[in-house]
C-alpha cells in the first residue's frame, strides 16, 4: 500500500509554506531563508528533521524555563490529563487553577491576591486595561479613561494591548484602530549622556511622567510598564529606581500600575518578580510566556484585595464580565504548578546567579569588540547592540545574523542591530561557553 506521504514527496516544509501562515514574518523571505521544521526538543537542544542540533538560546520566544520535554513538567501535565483536561471556570473550579493562585499570591506576600486567567499575554494586558478602567467608573471617576505606556513599550498585538504599545513595525498598519494614549520617556539607561548613569536616566524620565500626570491626571487610569527590562523593543534596560518613582507618582496622583511581567517575571530578572528588585507592587501584574514553563498557552492578571472589593457587589453588571473559553485550563495550570515546584526545590533563583556569570563569560569577548556597544545585562538576559556604522544592510542584518546563528547549531533571533541571549534556566557552563564562541563566528559572517 503506498502512503500518502510517498504520493506527495514534498517536504514538510513546502507544505508548510502553503498552508501555514507564520507569525510575525513576511512569508516571501522564506524564498530565501531557512524555515526549519522541528521533530523534537531535549533540555535546552530542538532537533531539526535530520537530526541537527540546535541549541535554544531565546527560550523558544522566552516561554521555555526549564528545557524541552522536562521530566518533571511532562509527569505533571501527564497526571492531570488522567483527570480533568478542561472544565469551564466559570461556576466551577479545579484543583490546579486553585493551588496555582495560592502560590502566586503567596509569592507576591498577598499583596496581589487575586489571579484572574486567560490564554496568551494580550489577553491578560487587555484585562489588566479592562479592569483598570471599570474600576475608576465604579468610583465614579469615569473621566479617568486613559492611558500611558512608555516608548519603546511593547504588550502584545491585540488591537487593545497594541495601543499601548510603542514600536513602530507593529503599529503602523492599524493606528486608525487603535485608541489615543500618551506616551511618557523610556529610561533606558542606553540614553545617559557622559558622565551620567542609569539612575540619572530613570530619574528624568520620571520628571517627565510626572509633568504628564501633573497636568492629566484626572484623565489617566493606568500606567502601563515591562519593569526593569523592555524585551521587544530591544532589551532596553532600566534602573530599578524608575520603578519605585513611578510606583510613587502613581500614588499621589490616583493612577493605576500595571506592571506588565510576561517576558520579565517567573525569575528572567534575576528575582521570581522583577517588581521585587524595586521593592514596589503594582496594582495590576500580569504574568505569561514563562508561567508554564513554555508548555501551554497560560496567562493571567494579579491584582490587589482594593480592585477586587470594587467589583464585588449585588449587581451583575458590576462584575467583571470577561471570559475567554480555555480560562484557567487545567493542564496548563498544572505545567504552571510544576514550574513552580523546580524553583522551589531547586534553588532555580539561586543557581541562576551562576548561570548568569556564565553568560557574562562567554559573552565577555562582546565587551572589548569595537563592532559592539552598550552590552548589558539583567539576570538571564543578555544583550548587545551592532554599532549602526558595521551594519551594511541593517533591515536585513537580522535575517542575515539568524541564519548564520543556524549554521553554527543556534537559534537567535536579533532584534534589529539588538543581539541577546535569554536561554532556559537549565544551561550548563558548557553550554553557555559554545553559545559564546558560536555567535562570535556568526557575528563575524553575518559582517562580514
Ligand atoms: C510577549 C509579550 C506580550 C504578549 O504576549 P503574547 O502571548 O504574545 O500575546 C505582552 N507583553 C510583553 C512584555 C511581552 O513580552
Amino acid at each position: 500500500m503506498k502512503l500518502i506521504s510517498d504520493l506527495n514527496p514534498r517536504s514538510l516544509v513546502e507544505r508548510s509554506l502553503d498552508a501555514v501562515w507564520h507569525p510575525c514574518t513576511q512569508m516571501k523571505h522564506h524564498e530565501s531563508f531557512p524555515l526549519i521544521a522541528i521533530s523534537k526538543g531535549k533540555g535546552a537542544w530542538l532537533y531539526d528533521e535530520n537530526g541537527n542540533a540546535l541549541l535554544d538560546c531565546i527560550s523558544s520566544w522566552w516561554t521555555n524555563l526549564f528545557g524541552h520535554a522536562n521530566p518533571h513538567i511532562n509527569e505533571a501535565i501527564t497526571k492531570q490529563l488522567g483527570k480533568i483536561e478542561h472544565v469551564m471556570l466559570a461556576g466551577f473550579t479545579h484543583p490546579p487553577v486553585v493551588e496555582l493562585s495560592e502560590k502566586l499570591s503567596a509569592l507576591t506576600k498577598e499583596n496581589l491576591g487575586h489571579v484572574f486567567y486567560a490564554s496568551d499575554g494580550a489577553s491578560a494586558v487587555e484585562i489588566a486595561l479592562k479592569m483598570s478602567h471599570h474600576y475608576w467608573q465604579l468610583q465614579g471617576k469615569p473621566q479617568k479613561k486613559k492611558f500611558v505606556c512608555l516608548e519603546n513599550g511593547y504588550h502584545g498585538e491585540t488591537l487593545g494591548a497594541l495601543a499601548v504599545t510603542d514600536v513602530a513595525i507593529f503599529r503602523e498598519a492599524y493606528g486608525a484602530l487603535l485608541q489615543d494614549v500618551y506616551t511618557a520617556p523610556s529610561p533606558d539607561a542606553r540614553k545617559a549622556k557622559s558622565g551620567e548613569n542609569a539612575d540619572d536616566v530613570a530619574r528624568q524620565a520620571a520628571k517627565e511622567l510626572e509633568q504628564l500626570f501633573e497636568k492629566e491626571h484626572q484623565q489617566i487610569a493606568a500606567i502601563i510598564i515591562e519593569p526593569l527590562v523592555q524585551c521587544a523593543g530591544q532589551m532596553a534596560m532600566h534602573s530599578p529606581e524608575y520603578l519605585r518613582l513611578v510606583r510613587d507618582l502613581c500614588d499621589r496622583y490616583e493612577i493605576h500600575l500595571i506592571a506588565d511581567e510576561i517576558a520579565v517575571g517567573c525569575g528572567r530578572s534575576g528575582s521570581f518578580f522583577a517588581c521585587e528588585q524595586a521593592q514596589i507592587w503594582p496594582d495590576f501584574l500580569t504574568l505569561s510566556k514563562g508561567i508554564s514553563g513554555g508548555y501551554l498557552p497560560l496567562s493571567l492578571c494579579m491584582t490587589t484585595e482594593k480592585i477586587y472589593g470594587a467589583f464585588y457587589s449585588d449587581q451583575t453588571q458590576q462584575g467583571f464580565l470577561h471570559s475567554h473559553s480555555y480560562t484557567g485550563n487545567p493542564l496548563a495550570c498544572s505545567a504552571a504548578l510544576a514550574c513552580l515546584e523546580i524553583f522551589e526545590t531547586e534553588q532555580v533563583l539561586e543557581k541562576n546567579q551562576s548561570r548568569a556569570r556564565d553568560l557574562a563569560d562567554a559573552f565577555a569577548w562582546a565587551k572589548t569588540d569595537d563592532r559592539i556597544e552598550h552590552w548589558r545585562q539583567q539576570g538571564m538576559i543578555l544583550a548587545f547592540d551592532i554599532k549602526r556604522a558595521c551594519l551594511k544592510n541593517p533591515s536585513a542584518f537580522p535575517r542575515q545574523m539568524f541564519s548564520e546563528c543556524i549554521n553554527e547549531g543556534l537559534l537567535i533571533r536579533p532584534i534589529a542591530n539588538t543581539i541577546y541571549v535569554m536561554p532556559p534556566y537549565i544551561l550548563s557552563t558548557e553550554e553557555a561557553a559554545q553559545m559564546g564562541k558560536a555567535v562570535a563566528r556568526a557575528l563575524d559572517k553575518a559582517l562580514s
